[in-house]
């Protein structure tokens, strides 16, 4: 994949619209039929491995951006193991500075399936004096990092009534459970890796991806595509073309839901213009 490809869902605050009405329909594989094999063992379990943690040992590092790394870690039962990281749930890493007596404690969402088997990826921005950040993105292959979890986190659940459309609204690190999310909807079951551009080729109508990109006007334009990149933050006018393009009346009992994930900054500017817009705070979940 090439490198600029594969940092454009990361770079950037998204704006994603798609309509996953279909997805309920796709999510009834007959149970008995998997029956005679056997589920792959777990690593986290919630509650058990919030008490006892783990230790996922580091495969490989990528640096994906000038902050933000993507760290793939064994699991510890090795290829016959998945993380039990429900789509969209965080894991909780700890550590212990050399100047501290306490741990810290910070959650990072998976970018990786929950069907992927034997390891685990993280998609880490590096804060400039943040201690978990910092330990992170110290780490080199064969280093271990001590973790627990899964928090229990947002479940989706696919509307029965009628199709539905989603406005899905990342900034920032946001963009992790967001990712995971809309992986999950579009993929079920399907164990491989893709960016948010591959999921939007291979589900045509289905998922529309824009990214406002904060950078350098001359960055913006070097990206090229006009339409898909839009110079400076998610505004009024982008969350309306998104939600237009979905078509109906706003709420999800109208079939028009939105999930946002990003900074408290961004996420009081968004809420501000969506309630402006006439959706109420229960069409909006926030992670
Ligand atoms: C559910 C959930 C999922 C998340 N998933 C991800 C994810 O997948 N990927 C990801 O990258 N992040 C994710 N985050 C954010 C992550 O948990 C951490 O909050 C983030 O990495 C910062 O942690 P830190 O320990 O590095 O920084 P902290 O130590 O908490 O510092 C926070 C801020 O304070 C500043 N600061 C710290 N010390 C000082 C100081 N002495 N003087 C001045 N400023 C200082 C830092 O520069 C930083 O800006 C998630 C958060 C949540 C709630």
């Amino acid at each position: 994949m090439p490198a600029n490809r594969a940092l454009r869902p990361i770079l950037v605050t998204a704006v994603l619209t798609g309509a996953v009405g279909s997805v309920y329909l796709l999510r009834s594989p007959s149970r008995h039929l998997h029956s005679a094999v056997r589920e792959p063992t777990k690593t986290f379990s919630f509650p058990s491995t919030m008490f006892s943690s783990r230790e996922l040992k580091v495969r490989r590092v990528e640096q994906i951006n000038h902050n933000t790394k993507r760290i793939t870690f064994e699991l510890p039962g090795g290829e016959s193991e998945v993380s039990g990281v429900p789509a969209s749930s965080a894991i909780l890493i700890q550590h212990t500075t050399p100047a501290s007596w306490l741990p810290t404690f910070r959650p990072y969402t998976p970018i990786s399936p929950p069907t992927q088997q034997g390891t685990l990826d993280l998609l880490v921005k590096h804060y400039p004096h943040g201690e978990a950040s910092t330990h992170i993105h110290a780490l080199q292959p064969g280093d271990t990092l001590t973790a627990r979890g899964p928090l229990p986190g947002y479940t989706y659940r696919p509307s029965v009534t009628q199709p539905r459309s989603l406005i899905l609204i990342a900034g920032g690190a946001g963009i992790t459970p967001i990712y995971s999310l809309t992986h999950e909807i579009l993929t079920t079951n399907q164990k491989d890796q893709i960016s948010l551009e591959d999921l939007e080729r291979r589900f045509p109508g289905r998922l529309n991806v824009t990214y406002a990109v904060s950078g350098p006007a001359k960055e913006v334009e070097e990206l090229g595509d006009v339409k898909r990149f839009r110079k400076g933050y998610v505004d009024g006018k982008l969350l309306k073309e998104a939600i237009g393009r979905c078509g109906g009346r706003l709420g999800d009992e109208n079939g028009k839901m939105v999930v946002f994930c990003g900074p408290p900054k961004m996420e009081e500017s968004v809420m501000g213009l969506l309630m402006g817009m006439g959706l109420a705070k229960k069409d909006v979940y926030k992670f």
